[in-house]
């Protein structure tokens, strides 16, 4: 590419312009500019993002993507996945306690964990921030109540922010309190739910929220959700908290840690979970 001196000039000016900018918005890439010489002397323009060489070939300058190994199904669990649940009564034990850290009366019926009720919710014993996390829930075959009362549980990101799980299979109820809702916040794009008894598929891409000194919100939560492989939440921003605050009002967003852990719901009904895993993601 020919570029003469003045173009080259303003070109690097609006880049120094840009770099500028990018140091007063810290979600913007820094990029920075150098003209070296090359070996056979010839003036290259070198441009950095981050610090880092644009077509840098050294990795420890740029390492490489890490290889990951794809599960040969696709929601079996990739290589580098931290397994929650894998259908055993070692990895239920091992990984999930009740709300006070103690044995979960939740039970394991054919390789899958049954809410049971007053137990109390399911915790992680891990503690996580944001992540991409894949589960497969069923509401009960036998239905029982309707809207809110039929097949209710939930996924709660950090224990705070619930993806509603509810028997949505022909059983009105509030848009934003149905499955893939991001409860009481954001109704899902469709209605992907299948029969009651039948496993249904998770696949959530959650990024945790930020928080200043003050304890005031700087980057809100973002959910995207694939529920049975149908997008119903495209990189939503959260707007607040998911918690009950009254029939017609949310909670709102509380300065928290960086990782918590994840809760399932006990809402009362026998609704099942398996094939629970994650992968931890960088903010
Ligand atoms: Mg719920």
């Amino acid at each position: 590419m020919n570029l003469n001196c003045s173009r080259l000039g303003s070109l690097l000016f609006l880049l120094s312009a840009s770099s500028a900018f990018a140091h007063e918005d810290q979600s913007k890439p820094v990029i920075t500019m150098d003209m070296k010489e090359n070996e056979k002397g010839k003036k290259i323009a070198y441009m950095y993002i981050d610090g880092v060489k644009v077509h840098e070939t050294d990795p420890s300058k740029q390492p490489f993507p890490e290889v990951v190994t794809p599960g040969t199904v696709p929601a079996a669990p990739p290589s580098d996945a931290i397994i929650l649940f894998d259908g055993s009564d070692e990895s239920f034990r091992k990984n999930w306690t009740n709300t006070k850290g103690k044995e979960s009366q939740w039970k394991i019926v054919n390789g899958a964990l049954e809410s049971v009720k007053r137990a109390g919710y399911l915790k992680s014993v891990g503690k996580f921030g944001s992540c991409q996390l894949h589960l497969e829930w069923a509401s009960p075959v036998q239905v029982e109540g309707d809207g809110q009362g039929r097949g209710n549980s939930g996924v709660f990101l950090m224990g705070i922010y619930e993806v509603q799980v509810l028997d949505s299979y022909e059983n009105q109820t509030y848009a934003d309190g149905q499955a893939g809702a991001l409860y009481g916040r954001s109704k899902p794009l469709v209605n992907a739910a299948r029969k009651p008894g039948e496993w249904q598929t998770y696949d959530i891409i959650f990024h945790r929220p930020l928080f200043d000194d003050a304890g005031k919100v700087t980057r809100r939560a973002t959910f995207t959700v694939l529920h049975n492989g149908v997008l119903v939440q495209d990189h939503t921003v959260l707007s607040g908290g998911t918690g009950w605050r009254g029939p017609h009002a949310a909670t709102d967003y509380k300065a928290h840690a960086d990782k918590l852990e994840l809760t399932l719901q006990d809402h009362g009904n026998p609704v099942r979970f398996r094939n629970i895993w994650l992968r931890e993601l960088k903010d």
